[in-house]
């Protein structure tokens, strides 16, 4: 874990709401209250068909969407509401992050990028090959592929987009998967995180949502909270890319992906945190 001390926090905005991960102020606090976030017709569809599923205990509360200084918003309940200097995780589910359609307008086409490269070479010096420092940039299709390759994605099926304890905010290291982890576990909430993550996976498997609506959860994140009242839930957010996947597809989400399967591995993610926070408590 390291910190990244252009985006460390000042004591004084750890009493206002944090947005962790995503492009900042895509998503923030109304007066009333409610969080809004940027509106997207995917995410609308699916927050309204998980307020009538079995994982509804497991998603913020979906008020509907709202217009405002001609931008429309979708509303959801505030998951941060009543902590007190909230400890934050935000998990990317998966073992990808991209969806297919990504990958097929990524290969048609070839530019390079100069900003992927940028957020390459911030995380990993060595990571470009030497042509690709040469042209300081590289192709999206190797940026989208790196990024899952390097870090946990890939492996363990999900990866840590950002923590938020205390006064910093760590973002995640590829390597320090554990470490992140143990973060957590040092602070009271591992075993209230372990069985809130069992209830999800039995949640998954009444789930018509998870299982006959056919869905890839890509780029969903599961967001851990607690504070030191060791209040401590899991709430599943993000679901910009979550796509029905065609009639004859039927997604089983535990086995690796290869392109044209379609699958997102998100119960291999969710058996590994179950996993790392099993061992987490025996330490
Ligand atoms: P990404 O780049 O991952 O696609 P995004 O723009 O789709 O991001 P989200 O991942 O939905 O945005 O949210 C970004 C952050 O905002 C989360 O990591 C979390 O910190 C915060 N957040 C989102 N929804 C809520 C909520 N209902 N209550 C509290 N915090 C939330
Ligand atoms: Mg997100
Ligand atoms: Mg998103």
């Amino acid at each position: 874990v390291y910190l990244d001390s252009a985006e460390s926090l000042r004591t004084s905005e750890l009493v206002s709401w944090i947005q962790l991960a995503g492009h900042q102020g895509n998503v923030r606090l109304s007066e009333g209250g409610e969080v809004l976030k940027r509106f997207c017709e995917v995410e609308a569809i699916c927050l309204q068909a998980l307020m009538f599923d079995a994982l509804c205990q497991f998603v913020p509360h979906y008020f509907g969407h709202i217009s405002q200084d001609g931008e429309r918003y979708i509303r959801l309940e505030d998951l941060l509401s009543g902590l007190k200097n909230p400890v934050i995780m935000d998990c990317k589910m998966g073992v990808r992050t991209y969806q297919e359609e990504e990958i097929i307008k990524a290969r048609s086409n070839g530019s390079v990028r100069s900003d992927m490269y940028q957020k390459m070479v911030k995380v990993d010096l060595a990571a470009p090959t030497a042509e690709e420092h040469a042209q300081k940039g590289v192709t999206k299709l190797r940026y989208l592929q790196w990024r899952d390759d390097s870090s946990s994605t890939s492996s363990l099926g999900f990866r840590i987009e950002g923590i938020v304890v205390r006064n910093m905010r760590l973002k995640a290291c590829s390597s320090q998967i554990h470490q992140n982890i143990l973060i957590l576990s040092l602070c009271v909430s591992q075993e209230a995180y372990e069985s809130r993550l069992q209830a999800l996976n039995e949640s998954l498997k009444e789930s018509s949502f998870f299982n006959r609506h056919e869905v890839s959860l890509i780029g969903s994140s599961l967001l851990f909270v607690h504070d030191c009242s060791s209040k401590a839930n899991i709430w599943m957010i993000d679901f910009g890319k979550t796509i029905p996947t065609p009639k004859d597809v039927r997604l089983r989400h535990d086995v690796p992906w290869v392109e044209g399967n379609r699958e997102d591995g998100y119960l291999i993610g969710l058996t590994s945190l179950i996993t790392l926070l099993g061992e987490a408590i025996k330490q």
